[in-house]
C-alpha cells in the first residue's frame, strides 16, 4: 500500500490537518480527507513536522565503527525524527578528498533510514595548513556545500579566508569550530567559578568569543558565507547579533545540551558532562535559549559525539569529549524552548528543518507540509513524558549526559520520502 493517511495532527502545532502521502510525496493537505485505500495513523494530539535535518553529526565512518557507523547513526537519526544529516569530516581517513566523501555519501545511500550529506574538510588531514580539495568534493557525486575542520579551529586566519573565498564561487559554506587553540591548551571545563573551585584547567570564553569576531570580520571583508558551530557564551551570542545587524552573512548553531546543562555538573566528575566546547553556566544557557527565540542563533545542531565505553568511562581528565545527541535533541529542545514559551512548533520547524537545510542546501529536505512537496515528515507526541534509558538507543555509543532523566516528548513516526523509518516509536 502506497497511500498513507496521517489522521488529525496539528500540522506545525497549529489547526488538525489530515495529510495524505502518495508514494514519496505529501499529496493533500486538509481536513476531512478520505481514507480509501490508505493505511491510517490516529494521530490525534500530536505535532506534524518537517523531517528534521541536523547540520552536526559525528558518524564516525571510516574509521572508528567501534563507537558508531553510518548506518547505526543513521538509524538513531531517524529514532530522533530526523531526515537528513550533515556528516562531519573528522574521520579516519578524514574526509577531505572525493574520494572519502563520496564513499560516505554512498554508505547513507544504502541505509535507507536518513540521508547523509558529508561535510568536507577545510585542510587536508585537518592540520590547519593547506586547503583540501574543495572544488573537487564539491562537483564529486557527494556535491559537499559545507566544509568544517571540526573538532579542530581553522585558527589560521590566512586559511580561513582563502576558504571563505573559495566556497564563495559555489554558494558554500565553511563552519566553524571556534576555539583559539593557544588559549585552550590543557582546557579541561568551563573557565570561572567551577573550574577554580575544582582546581581544573579552564576554557575561557574569549577563545571561542575571539576567533567568531575575527571570522565574521573575514566574512565580511571577502563577502562570503560563515556558519559558526555550537555556539557556547552569552557574548558569543552578542557577536552574532552584532554581525547580523550589520548585514554580514553568518549563520549560527546552538547544540541542545548548550540549552539545558552548565558547568556545576562537573562536580560530579562524570565524564559523561565533558564536552567540546564546554558546558557553561546558567548566564549562558539563558542567553542562548533567548538568542535561538530570537533568531539570532539561526538552528539547533546536535554535535552528536558518539564514544565507546572505554574512551569515557575513566577519569575526567583522560576522557574523550563529546555526546551523543540525535535520538534526546527533540526532547530537549521541546523542554527548553517550547515549554518555555521561548518557541512554537513552528519556531521548532525552522529552527530544526527549514533553517538547517536552508544553510547546508539540503535538497528536498526542509519543505513546508503542504500538497506537492516531499514526504520528509516527523511525528511527535508531545504529551509523552519518559525517563532516558541509553539501553534503548539505536546509536552504537551510550555517552548520553541525560541518562535517568524525565524528558517531555516522544518521536512516533519518522517518514523518508513517504517511507517510515520510525513507526510507533520503534525503527521499522
Ligand atoms: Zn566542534
Amino acid at each position: 500500500m502506497s497511500k498513507i493517511l496521517i489522521r488529525g495532527a496539528k500540522v506545525l502545532g497549529g489547526e488538525a490537518q489530515d495529510v495524505l502521502i502518495d508514494g514519496e510525496t505529501i499529496e493533500a493537505v486538509s481536513s476531512g480527507l478520505s481514507d480509501e485505500g490508505a493505511q491510517v495513523i490516529e494521530a490525534g494530539g500530536q505535532i506534524l513536522l518537517p523531517g528534521l535535518v541536523d547540520l552536526h553529526t559525528h558518524l564516525r565512518e571510516p574509521g572508528r565503527e567501534d563507537s558508531e557507523t553510518v548506518l547505526t547513526g543513521t538509524r538513531a537519526a531517524a529514532s530522533g525524527g530526523y531526515t537528513a544529516v550533515f556528516a562531519m569530516a573528522n574521520t579516519f581517513p578524514v574526509a577531505d578528498t572525493a574520494g572519502v566523501v563520496e564513499q560516505v555519501y554512498r554508505l547513507g545511500k544504502e541505509s535507507g533510514y536518513c540521508d547523509v550529506q558529508p561535510i568536507g574538510a577545510v585542510t587536508v588531514g585537518l592540520e590547519g595548513k593547506k586547503l583540501a580539495e574543495l572544488g573537487a568534493m564539491h562537483e564529486s557525486a557527494a556535491g559537499v556545500t559545507v566544509f568544517s575542520d571540526d573538532g579542530k579551529c581553522v585558527d589560521d586566519a590566512v586559511i580561513m579566508r582563502r576558504a571563505l573565498e573559495y566556497v564563495k564561487a559555489f554558494g558554500g559554506v565553511v563552519a566553524q569550530h571556534a576555539q583559539e587553540p593557544r588559549l585552550t591548551e590543557g582546557a579541561q571545563m568551563n573557565e570561572g567559578i567551577v573550574s577554580a573551585e575544582l582546581g581544573l584547567g579552564g576554557w575561557p570564553a574569549v577563545a571561542e568569543e575571539s576567533i567568531i569576531a575575527r571570522d565574521v570580520l573575514l566574512a565580511e571583508h571577502v563577502g562570503s558565507r560563515v556558519h559558526i558551530c555550537h555556539l557556547s557564551t552569552a557574548g558569543s551570542v552578542e557577536i552574532v547579533r552584532w554581525a547580523k545587524s550589520r548585514g554580514i552573512d553568518v549563520t549560527a548553531e546552538v547544540t541542545p545540551h548548550h540549552l539545558l546543562l552548565t558547568d556545576e555538573l562537573v562536580r560530579s566528575y562524570n565524564p559523561v558532562y565533558k564536552v567540546n566546547p564546554p558546558l557553561r553556566t546558567e548566564r549562558d544557557v539563558m542567553a542562548l535559549r533567548e538568542a535561538l527565540a530570537d533568531g539570532t542563533i539561526d538552528i539547533v545542531a546536535t554535535d552528536h559525539a558518539p564514544h565507546p565505553h572505554e574512551d569515557k568511562d575513566c577519569e575526567w581528565a583522560a576522557a574523550a569529549m563529546g555526546m551523543v545527541g540525535l535520538e534526546t535533541a527533540l526532547s530537549v529542545v521541546q523542554q527548553t524552548m517550547v515549554e518555555t514559551g521561548l518557541l512554537d512548533w513552528a519556531g521548532v520547524a525552522d529552527r530544526m528543518s527549514y533553517a538547517p537545510a536552508r544553510i547546508g542546501r539540503a535538497a528536498g529536505h526542509g519543505r513546508p507540509v503542504s500538497a506537492g512537496e516531499p514526504a520528509n515528515l516527523t511525528l511527535v507526541d508531545p504529551a509523552y513524558r519518559g525517563v532516558v534509558d541509553p539501553a534503548g538507543f539505536a546509536s552504537r555509543s551510550r555517552n548520553t549526559p541525560y541518562e535517568g532523566r524525565e524528558l517531555p516528548g516522544r518521536v512516533t513516526h519518522t517518514f523518508l520520502r513517504g517511507r517510515a523509518t520510525v513507526v510507533d516509536g520503534k525503527l521499522a
